[in-house]
């Protein structure tokens, strides 16, 4: 091997094997290590083609810029980066504004990761509240538990094993995919921490009934005295219903709600990687969650699950806000909703497809396939339309509506009209094509669905 240093090409550095079980031995040129990496993301699917997932695929170039300008901020450091802090809590009051938190009350919240660890920290709050309350009226604290819908997203099963509380999930049936306050009194009881209400749930992209579940609360405290707090899961929904929705109750207007978390990174504008928790006002998290470390170079409070992460999210979010403002984020989320309808509309014209909730809320597009279509499913579709490089979820849906399965489009702001026919023409010609020819997908196997729902995001 003793090539001269310039005869090696491109083509002969990027050209050997990478090495599985071993750390690299020697280094390459940039070149060619960039050249490595590029090649392993060709067979990636596009992330704008990604219709399966929530998180924004597009930015403008100023945020892009506002990214990389500050990457290599360590977001915990508030000592270091006073402006990326203010700019935090700043976006904290306005977040409890737009989500009509009282007037005189002291906001408090915090940017997260995602709204995972915004989920995890509202769990965490409820849990201490609870177990406050009970001690001080004697009673035992040993088996707290929290009531959720069927239709939750994978956070709220991590937060309960991983935290101790037990689950109440009620299940789902074909037909309703939401909470309601229907079977509520078998599972709340005086030991809940808290119910979970979704606004903008991930399979069908409706809302559970969070009106009648307060309602229910407020009638259950009257009859037992014991009062429960909710907190919405508004990972999607928290960045659509302000804008799209003014007048609906779904927030702090409502007195029980204590606690909302959105997904900066969804509906929220924001590249992969920012999450927002809000609480009612400040005491609501237990103070004794709270720490004050000395370290980087001041006392700082802290009181989220992460301590180093990137700065750049917050500082885009920072910029989105002032980009769009209220009238912005309204005008794209009417528009990317008005796409989605439009998208709906073709695959349920077509005759082959039935949709799953006409009451959607966030622009998400759930479908299933008529019952008279017998030689093909979802799951054939998705694949089908991924030779075109449409990335479709297909997937059944949780206990006790597994015998329904359903094709789920979300459609995000980037995916204009013109895009939006395309890929219905798309989905229909797919149809086509497997009526004639049939399809051979399977269902998933029990365990296959469990991978599945647990990736969705
Ligand atoms: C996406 C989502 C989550 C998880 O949020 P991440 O931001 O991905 O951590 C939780 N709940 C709901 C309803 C979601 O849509």
């Amino acid at each position: 091997m003793s090539t001269s240093i310039e005869k090696i090409t491109p083509y002969d550095e990027f050209n050997f094997l990478i090495p599985e079980d071993e750390f690299p031995k020697d280094g390459m040129s940039a070149r060619a290590a960039a050249g490595i990496v590029i090649s392993a993301e060709w067979t990636d699917a596009n992330p704008m083609l990604n219709m399966s997932s929530f998180v924004t695929t597009w930015a403008e170039p100023e945020a892009a810029e506002t990214a990389k300008r500050n990457i290599f901020k360590n977001y915990i450091d508030h000592d270091m980066y006073p402006q990326v802090f203010a700019m935090e809590t700043r976006m904290v009051k306005w977040l409890h504004q737009l989500w009509n938190g009282p007037k005189e009350a002291e906001p408090y919240g915090t940017a997260t990761v995602g709204s995972s660890e915004a989920c995890m920290l509202a769990g965490l709050a409820h849990k201490w509240n609870w177990r406050k309350h009970r001690e001080a009226e004697g009673k035992d604290v040993s088996r707290p538990n929290m009531v959720t819908g069927g239709n939750v997203q994978v956070v709220w099963k991590k937060f309960l094993r991983y935290f101790d509380v037990e689950p109440r999930i009620v299940p789902l049936s074909p037909g309703n995919y939401r909470l309601t306050a229907e079977s509520l009194d078998k599972y709340v009881d005086e030991n809940t921490i808290a119910v979970v209400a979704i606004a903008g749930q991930t399979f069908t992209g409706e809302d559970d009934d969070i009106q009648g579940i307060h309602d229910w609360l407020d009638d259950y405290e009257k009859r037992t005295g014991i009062s429960i707090p909710m907190h919405i899961d508004g990972a999607s929904g928290g960045f659509v219903n302000p804008f799209l929705y003014p007048d609906y109750k779904w927030d702090f207007r409502l007195p029980r709600v204590q606690s909302i978390n959105a997904s900066g990174h969804k509906y929220g504008l924001v590249p992969p990687g920012l999450g927002w928790i809000i609480f009612r006002e400040r005491k609501v998290f237990n103070e004794d969650l709270v720490f004050y470390v000395n370290y980087l170079g001041g006392e700082m409070p802290t009181a989220t699950l992460n301590f180093s992460r990137n700065a750049f999210q917050v500082a885009v979010q920072y910029y989105m806000f002032l980009r769009h403002g209220f009238e912005g984020y309204r005008r794209i989320m009417q528009h990317t909703l008005d796409n989605a309808i439009a998208l709906r509309g073709i695959l349920v014209d077509s005759g082959y497809f039935t949709v799953m909730n006409e009451a959607q809320r966030i622009p998400v597009v759930a479908v299933t396939l008529d019952s008279k279509i017998k030689n093909f499913n979802e799951f054939d579709v998705s694949n089908k339309v991924r030779e075109k490089g449409w990335v479709l979820a297909a997937y059944s849906m949780p206990p006790n509506a597994e015998a329904v399965t359903s094709l789920r489009v979300v459609v995000r702001p980037h995916i204009n009209l013109n895009v939006a026919k395309l890929l219905a023409d798309d989905i229909v010609d797919a149809c086509k094509f497997l009526e004639k020819h049939g399809g051979n997908a399977a269902p998933p196997t029990l365990h296959a669905h469990a991978a599945a729902t647990s990736t969705k995001c």
